[in-house]
């Protein structure tokens, strides 16, 4: 049993307090990681307010980075020491885990998102001997330990930053695997991002290790469009006030946009990409609104060989893409840096609060603080 400081939510729109909880010791398929870096993601605070269901009170965070301090009976993926990045986990065992496709493994909602247990329904975090919500995306990383799924852990060389390798488990994973497992663009073909926060501008540095010939970035905050600018986008669009489809048509001389990552999250963007779309283009639908929203298309729109993708977390398989992402930043090329805030772990709250008001684009809890 460790005990450890974790950043628990009493009830749907608390705040983040921290507590001192109980920690099992790893089971077979588990490792204990000692946190150094956490990134905070829309999806952290969503299920904090409440707006997606999760056992409360409970330990979010999912995008954890650090260093094992013990494994579980059979782990053989990582030993006492290794570097780590904590991302989703998944069963390993259903069809599409079996493909390489683990970002759609039939058990991904129940184990990542709202389920807060393992599967045998126990949970490895408790308080006062009673069981927290916890194992959110395999890791609930918000503590300065977790009991992580081995199959949340990869392991990663140990000379890259935990500040930057921490956000490569959702939002950088997921905007560049939109562009390089999912678009797949070809050669001289044009791509829009639309919405420029941590995972937009993640397809746009995507975006731009591909040899396409444009890259259209769209957002409505100036200081964000710019730093699109800095990382790849070749032109931008504010989209305030303007009909966007009309306007991404325009950028490419009528001719349409042949890709579009949407990951904004709202039905009439996405409907404005689809309209934006050359014959034959694709949107990437990263973006994800309440449940139950609907988007309607003329169908007609679609003949022309036009296609409307669904993604979750960039399509990929975390044990090769992470390392691949990590390597890009050792060597100069994949520029997650100018997206990042830090602050210190007992900071959560205010941290929380200044993501949440838009204050910053990629939040890093540090835990050496
Ligand atoms: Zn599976
Ligand atoms: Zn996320």
């Amino acid at each position: 049993m460790t005990t450890t400081q974790a950043a628990v939510v009493e009830s749907p729109g608390a705040p983040f307090t921290l507590q001192d909880v109980e920690l099992d010791p790893p089971r077979p398929g588990e490792v204990l990681v000692r946190m150094e870096a956490a990134g905070i993601c829309h999806t952290d605070l969503t299920i904090a307010a409440g707006h997606i269901p999760f056992p409360l009170p409970g330990v979010l965070g999912h995008e954890g980075a650090g260093v094992v301090e013990e494994v579980g009976p059979g782990v053989t993926k990582v030993a006492p020491g290794d570097h780590v990045v904590l991302t989703f986990t998944s069963c390993g065992a259903c069809a599409s885990c079996r493909l390489g496709h683990p970002a759609y493994c039939t058990t991904w909602i129940p184990q990542n998102l709202i389920g807060g247990k393992r599967a045998d329904g126990t949970s490895p975090i408790s308080r006062n001997g009673v069981a927290l919500g916890g194992r959110f995306f395999g890791q609930s990383s918000f503590a300065r330990h977790s009991i992580a799924d081995e199959r949340s852990v990869v392991k990663i060389a140990d000379d890259v930053p935990f500040e930057l390798l921490a956000p490569l488990a959702c939002s950088v994973q997921t905007g560049t695997g939109a562009v390089w497992n999912t678009l797949r663009p070809e050669p001289g073909t044009s791509i829009a991002v639309i919405g420029v926060g941590a995972v937009g501008l993640a397809a746009v540095m995507g975006a731009a290790l591909t040899p396409v010939n444009e890259i259209i970035a769209v957002g409505r905050r100036a200081s964000q469009l710019e730093l699109a600018a800095k990382i790849g986008a070749t032109r931008t669009i504010d989209s305030t006030g303007v009909d966007l489809a009309a306007a991404l048509r325009e950028a490419t001389g009528g001719a349409g946009v042949d890709y579009v990552v949407e990951a904004v999250g709202n039905p009439d963007v996405l409907k404005a990409g689809i309209d934006a779309l050359a014959p034959r283009g694709a949107v990437a639908v990263v973006g994800a609104p309440p449940y139950g929203v609907e988007v309607s298309v003329d169908v007609h729109r679609l003949l022309p060989g036009r296609r409307v993708l669904g993604v979750c977390e960039g399509d990929s398989d975390p044990d090769r893409l992470i390392p691949l992402l990590a390597r890009l930043i050792r060597g100069g090329r994949l520029p997650v840096q100018p997206l990042i805030k830090e602050y210190a772990f007992t900071d959560i709250q205010r941290a929380a609060e200044d993501f949440r008001a838009g204050r910053n684009i990629k939040t890093i809890l540090r835990f050496d603080t």
